[in-house]
């Protein structure tokens, strides 16, 4: 087996535990743009104690290159936990993150998902680079 075998896409209309990347289809070289990742756009996931979305991770991979870069990883750690118990906390991380970047070739953004009791999801997109 392989990671890459648990790594679950649909459409992300449809399917909530999917990433929905937000950005520019094309950007300017060393031009910073902003990225939206972020989960359930059409269909809310939930964010309980029990089930929640731990962490999403962001790649990219150059037009024609053998590999991707990491870009960004970011954890969601608050879900309700409290010493009262599951779902009496006072905060929940929602599962959604933006950040920026800049690009000197185009390429593909790939946004890759955990919900801990639905496992590994993965989306991509486009972006070229005039
Ligand atoms: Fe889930």
């Amino acid at each position: 087996m392989q990671a890459g075998d648990l790594y679950q896409n649909a459409d992300w209309k449809t399917e909530k535990h999917v990433p929905v990347i937000d950005c520019p289809d094309q950007v300017a070289v060393d031009e910073l743009c902003e990225v939206k990742i972020s989960l359930g756009k059409e269909i809310a996931h939930p964010n309980t104690t029990e089930h929640h979305i731990r962490w999403i991770q962001l790649f990219f991979k150059p037009e024609g290159a053998k590999f991707a870069y990491q870009v960004g990883n970011f954890e969601f750690s608050a879900h309700g936990e409290s010493t009262e118990g599951p779902n009496t906390g006072p905060v929940y991380t929602h599962h959604a993150v933006t950040t920026a970047l800049k690009l000197t070739k185009p390429g593909t953004l790939l946004a890759t998902a955990f919900c801990n009791i639905h496992g590994f999801w993965e989306s991509s997109k486009a972006i070229s680079v005039k």
